[in-house]
């Protein structure tokens, strides 16, 4: 084979994986959102068919030749094409070890199992969702046995999601994050309280909607790009990475906090997967590279920006505007303390940036246990709210608002959740570092992002795959990922917000 021939061809077979890939994102997408809820059968249907050509496109004889020849050049290879190269092995060999009925067999459950979920939460009636969650937790399990044999289950989850996490790395930064998380909560809790009224009223979907929309626009998204529309639970899905990409809110009448802080988050998956540098264009390494650096831009804008002094300051006239009743009695003081507030709850995507990592916690400890086989998924209402008791001291009155609240099981995302509080952990250092060159403080004030925007592009997002998360980190900060920039960040935010003399 001539080497320049199997460039092209590498190109090419990535091209056709980008179609693949783009019609099985646009299916569940569509299922997510406008589909009718009968069609979840129709889907698995498609997807099943689909999801056996792929498998055959990434493992066929052809493909395996071409990229182990090139794997054999590899040092005649660019920097891009040597990590595509290596991308797509690591996915091929983990494809070539799962037997393809099973591999098949594991797509169309998670397409019945996330409506299986969904009608369990809107029921609250976990026990019919539960053989699927059983089903999903063995697969994964099996899964990662047959990848890596001589691993811990979890830890290859962990690992996959976010490359050098384990669950020794997990306990220790969790470890480190309670130690001074708990006595904050606690700090906060015994000062005065913090009313969140003027975030509570009757918000109009339509004018929810028209914030979300000036959000979007604020924060720098390309809307000609970047669709929004409305599901139970939002989340941001790339049908093609800078080309289109997709952001889903969830309007809630009495709660204005609750759509304008989903926008912001997906906001911020979407300007990462949009800026790759247009030449990586459907190829693996257009979009973002891990799900932790993921959450650390998410997260970022979600909460170091959109709930800062500044951003809130710069929002409470749109506010008043969309929202005159609503507004009239309040200042942007107020409702800068109100997104501030420190509370225990029970929902993880509307807690405060201080209990966060305590809701992430209790899911980390639950999946680990699950799968060392210390708990079985029977058991997982009575643990959670048990642990929610113990780390966050609230009552879960039902499993609607408790185990069955978030959708990532039914997907089969397990080993995900670390992602969260790692990302937001990353999210505080990048803020210390950017804000050595960019006078952050200055841009929010008037609402402008271009210059957070440009630097996050310059230090992360253009990069797409091309660099592990540990190259981003090392080289964006010059500096070795350091949790106590967050913990800080934490302190610093209570101090401010409930005078604490901490
Ligand atoms: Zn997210």
């Amino acid at each position: 084979m001539e080497l320049e021939n199997a460039k092209k061809e590498l190109l090419q077979l990535q091209e056709r994986m980008s179609a693949y890939n783009h019609a099985m994102g646009l299916i569940s997408y569509d299922g997510e959102t406008t589909a009718p809820k009968g069609t979840a059968q129709n889907r698995a249907h498609s997807l099943g068919i689909l999801s056996e050509i792929t498998y055959q496109l990434s493992t066929g004889k052809d493909t395996v030749a071409l990229l182990e020849y090139l794997d054999a050049h590899k040092d005649e290879l660019t920097q891009k094409e040597k990590r595509m190269v290596y991308l797509l092995i690591k996915d091929i060999r983990f494809m070539q070890k799962i037997p393809m009925e099973e591999y098949v067999a594991y797509q169309k459950l998670t397409v019945e199992s996330q409506d299986a979920w969904y009608n369990a939460k809107m029921n609250d009636d976990f026990a019919s969702f539960e053989p699927y969650l059983e089903k999903i937790f063995d697969y994964q399990k099996r899964f990662a046995h047959y990848a890596a044999p001589d691993m811990d289950p979890y830890d290859y989850w962990l690992n996959e999601y976010e490359p050098g996490l384990s669950r020794r790395v997990c306990d220790e930064f969790f470890a480190t994050l309670r130690q001074r998380i708990v006595p904050l909560i606690k700090a906060c809790g015994e000062k005065d309280q913090v009313s969140d009224d003027c975030l509570k009223g009757d918000f109009s979907e339509d004018k929810q909607e028209q914030l979300a929309l000036w959000l979007m626009e604020t924060m720098g998204l390309d809307r000609q790009h970047v669709g929004l529309s409305t599901t139970e639970h939002p989340f941001t899905t790339s049908l093609g990475s800078h080309l289109d990409e997709r952001i889903t809110t969830h309007y809630q009448r009495e709660d204005v906090s609750s759509s304008l802080f989903s926008v912001v988050h997906e906001g911020g998956h979407a300007l990462y997967d949009t800026g790759s540098d247009g030449d990586l264009a459907y190829t693996v390494l257009d979009g973002g590279v891990s799900m932790g650096i993921h959450e650390s831009q998410s997260r970022f804008y979600e909460n170091i920006l959109g709930r800062s002094k500044g951003f809130i300051r710069f929002l409470f006239p749109k506010l008043q505007e969309l929202f005159p009743d609503e507004m009239r009695p309040y200042t942007w003081q107020d409702v800068y303390r109100a997104v501030n507030r420190v509370q225990p709850s029970l929902i993880r995507t509307e807690a405060d940036e201080v209990t966060y990592s305590l809701h992430v916690m209790i899911r980390y400890e639950i999946e680990k246990r699950v799968m060392a086989g210390e708990l079985s998924v029977h058991e997982l209402p009575c643990a959670w709210n048990k642990m929610y008791k113990e780390y966050l001291g609230v009552d879960v009155p039902n499993d609607r608002q408790g185990v069955l609240q978030d959708s990532h099981w039914s997907f089969g995302a397990i080993g995900y959740f670390p992602s969260y509080a790692l990302g937001s952990a990353y999210g505080a250092q990048f803020m210390a570092k950017m804000k050595e060159s960019v006078d952050v403080d200055a841009a929010l004030a008037q609402g402008d992002f271009a210059p957070i925007n440009a630097w996050n592009k310059e230090h992360i997002w253009h990069f797409g795959s091309l660099l592990t998360p540990r190259e981003i980190l090392d080289s964006a900060l010059g500096a070795p990922f350091d949790p106590a920039y967050y913990l800080r960040y934490l302190e610093e935010k209570c101090r401010d917000v409930y005078g604490l003399d901490y």
